[in-house]
């Protein structure tokens, strides 16, 4: 709102406060979704350290109605709730793989509509929203600030959006915040006739239930600022007799497929779910915040690949660092032993291509060490890269997992358990076979008292 980097403080920095919009959950979220739901994990992570974890309350809601949703539902025959269910799950345990943690509030639109109906009338009531043909709109012209956050003109903002012009409207610039169902599309009872909510409507309306008139800070995608983003703020303030929603607002860039944004419509996503099969999650995570999360991301092949090489040198680290060199298994170390590089780098607008660099840096000087210091420093690198959402698989399982073109865990496996029972057939020559291959494919094999054990080299 401000356009430049401002000191946080929190109005009460007992109870700080953090809303992000969420995903609509009507199909897979795509990659570039993802961006948002890791960002704004790594500022909740940051304020939970600086604050304590009881202080934040970090609300991210489920759009579960909308007309995607109808559509969807329309087109596979499936009714809306198992719809919204299942992908709900679904983004839930995708963004876990990627060590999203869960919000502290997770709020749904539908269970609010109470809350969406008292907003609309209050906006009414205010002079703000006039009702017409079953509809209910937000008169703009009402709103001197409307455009702030965007930093649109006007009358630029006219022309360039998709604004629908409809008979019962007063201004075409005017939003929707209340709109008739038909018979067969969800609806509930309302003053203004049986309807459902506009999309905006149910941030304003989630945000004071769940966390207050005024929070510390907002979040979303870039995308969102005009006109989700521009019609919460004239909702809420216009409803609170101009209290500001937001204290401070914190958007994120896109993710781009060469030239273009990632997006549906254009056709030109990916899917978590397919690079799940392939990349560990915190591969992913790892080149989501690659970028300073302001700028645009390009994503590619190369990056992940660069990804999982640049976490395969940190994992490395902690394979060969003797263990036991937290404090405290349980809590790692005191949070004076934490690498100060790293933290100073986050608390500066998150700046994680700087963050990355201190990582490195003490990988580096670690990788000198032995013996006990050796441990300290990778148990200090280990809880500067999970304050991170980085570093949290067991070193021996990372060195298994996935990478792009090898051979997956269960071939591998197979090829232990033949070459297993050469052996025993005393078929040696076979045995040797099956592990000059493994080796090519650059798996490594150990052999044991009991079995052998493997990792990718
Ligand atoms: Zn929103």
């Amino acid at each position: 709102m401000a356009r430049e980097k401002r000191a946080f403080m929190p109005a009460d920095p007992k109870r700080v406060t953090v809303y992000v919009c969420g995903p609509t959950v009507y199909d897979h979220a795509h990659i570039g979704n993802f961006r948002a739901a890791v960002v704004f994990d790594l500022l909740y992570r940051v304020l939970r350290h600086h604050y304590g974890a009881e202080a934040v309350i970090y609300a991210r809601n489920i759009t579960d109605i909308d007309d995607k949703i109808i559509k969807a539902s329309r087109e596979t025959g499936a009714p809306i709730d198992a719809i919204t269910r299942k992908f709900a799950a679904i983004y839930r345990e995708e963004t876990a793989a990627l060590n999203v943690l869960p919000p502290t509030i997770e709020p749904q639109a539908t269970g609010h509509i109470g809350e969406m109906i008292a907003l609309v009338e209050k906006l009414i009531a205010a002079g703000c929203a006039y009702a017409a043909d079953g509809h209910v709109l937000f008169a703009i012209e009402k709103f001197a600030d409307y455009g702030r956050l965007s930093n649109v003109d006007r009358e630029e903002m006219l022309a360039g959006a998709r604004v629908e012009v409809a008979p019962y409207k007063e201004n075409p610039a005017d939003f929707v915040l209340w709109k008739p169902s038909a018979a067969a599309e969800p609806g509930w009872d309302s003053p203004w006739g049986r309807g459902r909510p506009g999309w905006h409507l149910e941030c304003s309306a989630m945000i004071e239930k769940a966390l207050g008139k005024t929070i510390d800070i907002h979040g979303g995608g870039q995308d969102l600022r005009f006109p989700h983003h521009e019609n919460e703020i004239a909702q809420s303030s216009c409803a609170h007799q101009g209290a500001p929603l937001a204290r401070y607002w914190v958007h994120n860039g896109f993710l781009r497929m060469g030239a273009d944004k990632m997006s549906k419509s254009l056709g030109n996503i990916v899917l978590p779910r397919d690079l799940l099969k392939t990349w560990p999650g915190e591969v992913l995570r790892w080149a989501l915040l690659s970028a300073h999360y302001r700028q645009p991301l390009e994503w590619t092949d190369a990056l992940l690949e660069q990804s999982k090489r640049q976490l395969d040198r940190f994992y490395r680290l902690l394979l060969e660092a003797p263990r036991g060199g937290a404090a405290n298994e349980k809590t790692g170390p005191a949070a004076s032993a934490l690498p100060q590089s790293v933290f100073v780098a986050l608390d500066d607008d998150l700046n994680t291509p700087e963050a990355f660099a201190g990582l490195h840096e003490l990988r580096d000087i670690a990788m000198q060490m032995e013996g006990a210091a050796k441990a300290r420093a990778a148990a200090s690198l280990k809880a500067a890269g999970n304050l991170m959402g980085l570093f949290e698989a067991d070193p021996e399982d990372w060195f298994k997992s996935g990478s792009a073109d090898g051979p997956s865990p269960e071939e591998i496996e197979a090829l232990i358990a033949e070459r297993a029972a050469a052996r025993k057939a005393k078929d040696f020559a076979k045995a040797d076979r099956i592990r000059d291959e493994l080796a090519a494919k650059g798996v490594i094999l150990e052999d044991g008292p009991e079995s052998a054990t493997w990792r990718r080299g």
